[in-house]
């Protein structure tokens, strides 16, 4: 290297510098976890920008989440010695946001459109298939969501769907319902996350002129994480990046084949094997220098990721010099809670030889498992922040606020007025709310207009009447706010003056509702942070999606595999590697290999996270609500390479691991009610479940035991329909 080197190349090896400087023409980077690939396309927006090539403005770059779009864009300014403005830079689904609110008109949507989330869009999905008149037992509202989205993610309008895609589901009416769906949405004025790549595509298919715009101004397209694109975002990159003169594109992919773990969403590691066909000539460079993580935490996720039939195949090796590591550490513990409290006891005394507590993050398999961790972290007063807005913004008081923004903001916003009328009570349930409904569905009209008008003409009478049009009042007086005062005092008004903030006060639960008035103190503080509430409201329907609005400082980090991917921690903690969660129910229930290969490259994703530590943890018994449940270690974890890990358990004396997973194993395969020798007293005290017994679950909601098979229920939820689902994960109602 000569000494006039910029100092942004020296440091890079061979293939990377070339994936830099290959500037022009198509060009995939097909590399491992840790081998610099989100560094090369980093470098290589700086290198393009540097060289003069093009505007920061005509430079496409496309990142997996809206975390990784901001340090690429903190990674960017670095480079460049200056803050950086108006990038193109961000998820398929903000990217597609910014587009649609130019082009709106396009596909009969006002600028001002609102994105619906997840509970709208079941809640609109019920009134529209009202008509049907279905039997939702039978026909659960999220799998009929769920195919809807699948063919949003294909590209599919209502009238393209062929007899190829068509499904049973919904008695054959899914289509139809489908198009009603859309239909409602656009009387709303309203999209859903997927209408949001969908539109675009739409435009970019239908209005040539559109598409030439953004031909003409993106010179350069940068894709990160591209092994997880979807057919649909695949066909986006695809119309932006062919242009009809034919000239090769300036595309650059960067992914890795191991990595792909959003299949269920859609995404098809085929889209890897296509690059080459839609765009010839393609340079293909592969990175193969792991510089993120020590040899041996390298070597564990290489064995993993071995067990895999499915995979195109390439080589990792260890970048760093330095020695093999600290063994990789499989901890087992007697039961859950004893889990998360030796998680949390690593970490005070990782935190007090020196390690901050944001070098330190605790990934699992699913959702519902940070809860124990939440817990014993509080007690230890250890500080925490859960990435992919799992706790915060899933909040119902924060949904409800939310809500309330939306209605002063955008009084035709149907949705978001029918979440908000009766909350608190005002005497208006859910007959009168259909009726309503009717009316104003009738009229044409708004809600609120159409009850506007009710109230005038006295057809609502009593005391409803009255705190109704307080509500009206109120959500008026808000909207005059947010021009005069602005949005964070527009926000307080309507949540004081609607009695919202009085309903948590009044709380008799008043722990809990003190915490919800916390949160909505540190909503309006987000609120502030944005210049106004359109902009907050748009950040939002993006972030709950899959990332947190919370600041970083020093925190351990809470999260999903899913939501870790792309990151990277010098400790990294992996709990619940047991069968039945990680690998899920879900992939064991569907047999065969494809999904138990996609829980692999979850495992692997997962290790691949640690430069310098990686614990692994299962539990013998877990707990669940009340009750208990026995597990046995996941077969991931007799993958690992036994030269590289170090077993204990810290709670008793561990038996030969063979034997020990050799006979849980067993007592898995025959699936006889395994007695604990761990928590005796609190396996006899489980209750069996009756047949007939209603149910809570977690995330199911409420449902009817209908067969009892051992530890395994069939229950009937009036949500979603039969799941079969282990009694430890329920709660009896009656
Ligand atoms: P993943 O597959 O997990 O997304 P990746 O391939 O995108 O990983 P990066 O996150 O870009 O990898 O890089 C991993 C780590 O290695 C980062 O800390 C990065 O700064 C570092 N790194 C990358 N290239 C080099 C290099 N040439 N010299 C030193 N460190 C490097
Ligand atoms: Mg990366």
């Amino acid at each position: 290297l000569s000494p006039s080197e910029p100092d942004y190349l020296v440091g890079l090896n061979a293939e990377q510098r070339l994936a830099v400087e290959t500037t022009e023409g198509p060009l995939l980077i097909l590399a491992g976890a840790g081998t610099g690939k989100t560094r090369v396309l980093t470098t290589r927006f700086a290198h393009i920008l540097l060289q003069q090539r093009a505007w920061p403005e005509q430079i496409l770059a496309v990142t997996f989440t809206n975390k990784a779009a901001k340090e690429m864009r903190e990674r960017i300014s670095v480079i460049l010695d200056k803050p950086v403005e108006g990038l193109w830079l961000g998820t398929f689904h903000s990217l597609c946001a910014r587009m649609l609110r130019q082009h709106a008109p396009r596909v009969g949507l006002e600028r001002s459109f609102t994105i619906l989330d997840a509970d709208d869009q079941l809640r609109l999905l019920k009134q529209v298939m009202e008509p049907w008149k279905l039997d939702l037992k039978r026909w659960p509202l999220a799998q009929l969501m769920h195919q809807i989205q699948l063919w949003k993610d294909k590209a599919l309008l209502p009238e393209e769907i062929t007899a190829a895609h068509d499904t049973d589901l919904a008695n054959g009416q899914a289509r139809a319902i489908y198009a009603a769906y859309q239909a409602r949405l656009k009387e709303l004025n309203a999209c859903d996350f997927g209408d949001l790549m969908l539109h675009m595509v739409t435009i970019f298919r239908q209005h040539p002129d559109v598409l030439a715009q953004y031909h003409h101004r993106f010179r350069y397209i940068l894709v990160d994480e591209y092994q997880d694109t979807n057919a649909i975002q695949y066909l986006w990159l695809r119309l932006l990046a062919k242009h009809p003169d034919g000239d090769p594109a300036n595309i650059a992919c960067v992914g890795d084949d191991d990595q792909s773990i959003y299949s269920w969403r859609g995404a098809e590691i085929a889209n890897i094997l296509r690059f080459e066909n839609d765009f010839p000539g393609a340079r293909i460079i592969r990175l193969e220098q792991n510089y993120r993580s020590t040899p041996r935490i390298l070597s564990a996720a290489s064995h993993i990721i071995a067990h895999n039939e499915d995979r195109l195949g390439k080589t990792l090796r260890p970048g760093l010099e330095s020695d093999e590591g600290e063994l990789v550490e499989v901890i087992s513990t007697p039961d859950s809670d004893d889990e998360a409290r030796i998680v949390g006891m690593r970490i005070q005394t990782l935190h007090q030889g020196g390690q901050a507590y944001g070098d330190m993050a605790i990934l699992m398999r699913a959702g519902f498992q940070t809860r124990p961790f939440e817990e014993a972290l509080m007690r230890m007063g250890i500080p925490y922040q859960i990435i992919g807005g799992l706790r915060f913004y899933e909040r119902a008081e924060i949904r409800d606020a939310i809500a309330y923004m939306r209605a002063v903001l955008y009084p035709l916003d149907d949705l978001a007025f029918e979440r908000i009328v009766n909350l608190p009570k005002r005497g208006f349930g859910n007959v009168a709310l259909s009726r309503l409904r009717l009316t104003a569905r009738e009229a044409g009209r708004s809600l609120q207009q159409t009850l506007q008008q009710q109230i005038e003409h006295k057809l609502i009478k009593g005391k409803s009447a009255a705190t109704l049009a307080e509500l009206l009042a109120a959500l008026e007086k808000a909207r005059k706010i947010v021009a005069k005062e602005g949005h964070v005092v527009a926000t307080e008004t309507i949540l004081e003056e609607s009695g919202y903030l009085t309903m948590w006060r009044d709380d008799p639960k008043t722990v809990e509702a003190a915490g919800r008035l916390d949160n909505i103190g540190e909503l309006l503080r987000a609120i502030g942070e944005f210049p106004t509430m359109e902009a907050f409201l748009e950040h939002i329907a993006l972030v709950m999606e899959s990332d947190t609005l919370q600041e970083e400082r020093d925190k351990v980090s809470l999260m999903t595999l899913h939501a870790a991917k792309g990151l990277e921690f010098p400790t990294v903690f992996l709990p619940g590697w047991e069968e039945g969660i990680f690998p899920s129910q879900r992939s064991l229930d569907e047999g065969g290999n494809r999904a138990l290969e996609e829980e692999r490259r979850l495992a692997y994703v997962g290790l691949t996270r640690a430069r310098e530590r990686a614990i692994i943890l299962h539990a013998a018994s877990r707990r669940i609500y009340a009750n208990w449940q026995d597990s046995i270690p996941s077969r991931f974890i007799e993958e690992l390479p036994d030269e590289h890990i170090k077993r204990y358990n810290p709670a008793r004396h561990n038996p030969r691991p063979g034997s020990f997973f050799a006979r849980q194993a067993q007592a898995n395969m025959s699936r006889s009610p395994s007695s604990s020798r761990y928590r005796p007293e609190a396996l006899s005290n489980r209750p069996t479940i009756p047949l007939g017994a209603t149910v809570q679950h977690s995330r199911y909601g409420e449902g009817v035991v209908i067969g009892v098979e051992g530890e395994r229920l069939s229950v009937n939820f009036e949500d979603v329909g039969l799941k079969r689902i282990m009694a430890g994960f329920v709660k009896v109602v009656s």
